[in-house]
């Protein structure tokens, strides 16, 4: 099947056309989440419009709860308004063609299970890090989308419940402390104090900083250890949780290398109960800025997605 995925974030829209798991025209346009779900909707349109004459249905990956059943967006905390928005009706009346949607990190996660670094696993986690801090499992060689399709909101685990407030209103979740915007914020916390590279950049970004980290920065090895501390607790509670063989870091963050993983590794042996008995990875994605629009293509096929 020839089936036109799409990837939609708080950030930017993706589409390309998916035929054999190969990606074909992939389209990166803005999401304009600050313009509400009609001014998203309209550029969801636009990224898939150009693709629609050789697809045969619409796979679309999307941040939120998202209840693949109903083909609903229940909220979304990264797209604003978007409360109860029926996105598959929505499509299916203007393109005429089945449409499936799933929440984006599980289909990260389909997309490195089936094509990437994850496939022959049979326990994944998978971890996104970007605007949002969202997860994703597989268990037994299943998908895990829980009862309402809400599972593996990893980011808005809490685990500092006096902590500051979270985007999604909580406080202390996990998101607060290695989303994107919050790296950066630490970042600039610092360099006000310290000498760093950093000060000669306008615009800081996780890459960026990971980059003068490589180079030896101290500031930004800072912020790094710090980053890679909490993610090391996320991880270490997933894998009490669940136990699998293999933890998946994907979003930008993760091309960042040693600086990263290696506090995050450490952090893990340390915290992690019976860690010395357990055999499991913790490894960057492989797929990059395509994973979720080939798992997107992937929710039409029943071997792969239960929904
Ligand atoms: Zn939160």
């Amino acid at each position: 099947m020839k089936i036109v995925g799409v990837d939609i974030g708080g950030t930017n829209i993706k589409s390309a056309l998916v035929v054999n798991g190969r990606v074909k025209g992939l389209k990166v346009i803005p999401t304009y989440s600050n313009r509400g779900p009609e001014g998203s909707i309209a550029q969801i349109i636009k990224a898939i419009e150009p693709l629609i004459k050789e697809g045969e249905g619409i796979g679309i990956g999307i941040a939120g709860l998202i209840d693949s059943k109903l083909g609903v967006v229940r909220t979304s905390p990264n797209l604003k308004g978007w409360n109860g928005i029926p996105l598959v009706k929505i499509l299916t009346r203007k393109f005429r063609m089945p449409v499936k949607i799933i929440n984006d990190v599980d289909a990260i996660c389909l997309g490195e299970w089936y094509y990437g670094v994850a496939r022959g696993y049979k326990n994944v986690f998978l971890f996104t890090i970007g605007t949002g801090v969202g997860g994703a499992a597989i268990c037994e060689g299943k998908l895990v989308l829980g009862a309402n399709g809400y599972a593996g909101e990893l980011g808005h685990t809490i685990i500092n419940f006096n902590g500051p407030k979270c985007a999604c209103g909580n406080y202390g979740c996990l998101e607060r402390y290695v989303g994107a915007r919050y790296i950066v914020r630490y970042a600039r916390r610092l360099i006000k104090k310290r000498a760093s590279r950093l000060s000669r950049y306008k615009e800081l970004s996780p890459a960026i900083i990971a980059q003068e980290a490589k180079r030896g920065d101290t500031v930004a090895k800072q912020v790094f250890a710090r980053v890679g501390f909490y993610l090391g607790i996320g991880i270490t509670n997933i894998i009490a949780l669940f136990d699998p063989d293999l933890i998946v870091i994907s979003g930008g963050i993760s091309r960042a290398g040693r600086v990263l993983f290696t506090p995050i590794r450490k952090t893990v042996q340390q915290r992690l109960l019976g860690e010395k008995f357990r055999h499991y990875k913790i490894v960057a994605s492989s797929l990059g800025d395509e994973a979720g629009i080939l798992g997107a293509s992937l929710l039409f096929n029943k071997k792969v997605c239960p929904a």
